[in-house]
């Protein structure tokens, strides 16, 4: 095992940022870059957070968060999903999926084990398995089946020091939603060689064609599995840094023991904020749901009408095309792209080398400029 101080040393800049910063220095750039909504929050929200400051809610709460937080967090799941979960033990508010996703791995991992990441992944998950003293084990998935988890794949990679898998769904960067069978059949796995699930499940909201599985509410996965959910994304709450984590009570007390020497607790006003988020905010939730959809469903044919192949992106705001026609490599084409269009991907090899051949293209963006993007892309690829 490397200290951890090597690790975090060896851990490279994220190979998105690269293209902010060439973003930057130029005029007239699309950007389909960044992973974060382009609504501002919604209204009665923010109104929410600023009666919160107002009236001097500006306190710590309990470690493990507003109890009327965590009591609308649990009833949902159960109502959306049949996920069920103790309020007062078994869910705590953190700063963010990412602060979740941080204590998970913390709680769970020893020095040197081995956690399942099937990949193209969210750019967090390795660096944060590393960061937790564990080691990443990478498993392809194929654009050709959708980028679904095959569970002989991921059985292939299990050793004696597999810990955890660690999966999100709907995913960043593929837009997949996985099918409610590989679920199960992960769940299944998991459970005959004693592993834990980790499930990012921040895009639960935001899918097109069905409704999302959640991990938890699979009877194998359920005593094994952590949630990690938040309002960055459905509630366009990225700069509040709210989420939450479900899991089995043990689980959630060893998270809670963590939380409150690092965090102590999320932000109050935001805690107060997410409440109104899940207490009024469903149709602007609804009504951003079905922009993307819109925005998606455009883009799609659009990119399609370039040449690019481009499988449906069934949650999430991202589309995922092959580039593998224009017989550039994912960077090769991002930078040229940029360069010389002014539209802003994503290389798909920054999440995984399965995602090598493919660019992140968020729809998170306004429809006109998606379809200027479009055209841009379109000139780019005759260009070649
Ligand atoms: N998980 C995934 C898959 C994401 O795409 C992101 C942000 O892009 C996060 C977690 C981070 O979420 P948060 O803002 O709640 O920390």
């Amino acid at each position: 095992m490397k200290p951890l101080n090597e690790v975090i040393s060896a851990c490279p800049p994220s190979g998105i940022r690269r293209f902010f910063d060439i973003a930057a220095e130029m005029d007239d750039v699309i950007s389909l870059g960044v992973g974060e909504p382009d609504f501002v929050t919604p209204w009665r929200i923010r109104e929410a957070g600023i009666y919160a400051l107002e009236h001097g809610y500006t306190t710590y709460t309990s470690n493990a968060g507003l109890p009327a937080l965590r009591m609308l967090i649990c009833s949902q799941l159960q109502e959306r999903y049949a996920a069920e979960y103790a309020w007062d033990s078994e869910c705590l508010i953190t700063t963010g999926v990412s602060e979740g996703l941080d204590l998970a791995l913390r709680v769970l991992l020893n020095p040197g084990d081995e956690v399942i990441v099937p990949e193209p992944c969210y750019v967090a998950y390795e660096p944060c398995v590393a960061f937790a003293g564990g080691v990443a084990v990478t498993v392809p998935t194929r654009w050709e089946d959708g980028f679904a988890i095959d569970v002989d794949t991921v059985a292939a990679a299990i050793t004696p020091r597999t810990k955890a898998i660690l999966i999100g769904s709907p995913a960043n960067p593929t837009g997949a939603v996985q099918p409610r069978a590989a679920l199960q059949a992960l769940a299944e796995l998991a459970a005959r060689h004693d592993l834990y699930l980790i499930s990012d499940e921040i895009y639960d909201r935001l899918t097109y064609n069905g409704v999302h599985t959640c991990l938890g509410a699979i009877p194998a996965a359920r005593e094994r599995t952590v949630v990690l959910g938040g309002f960055s994304k459905a509630q366009a709450m990225t700069g509040w840094r709210v989420g939450w984590i479900c899991a089995p009570q043990p689980i959630a007390e060893l998270c809670v023991r963590v939380h409150q020497y690092t965090m102590l607790c999320a932000p109050h006003v935001s805690q107060l904020a997410a409440v109104e988020a899940l207490t009024s905010a469903n149709t602007d939730v609804e009504e951003m749901v079905a922009d993307y959809d819109r925005r998606r469903r455009v883009f799609v044919k659009g990119l399609r009408e370039t040449g690019l192949e481009c499988p449906e992106p069934e949650g999430a705001f991202y589309a995922f095309p092959s580039i593998r026609s224009s017989g550039l490599d994912s960077e090769t084409f991002a930078e040229r792209l940029l360069k010389e269009q002014g539209v802003a991907v994503v290389p798909g090899n920054v999440f995984g080398p399965s995602g090598e051949g493919h660019v992140r293209c968020s729809y998170a963006t306004a429809l006109p400029l998606l379809e200027q993007a479009v055209d841009r892309i379109g000139d780019f690829l005759r260009s070649l």
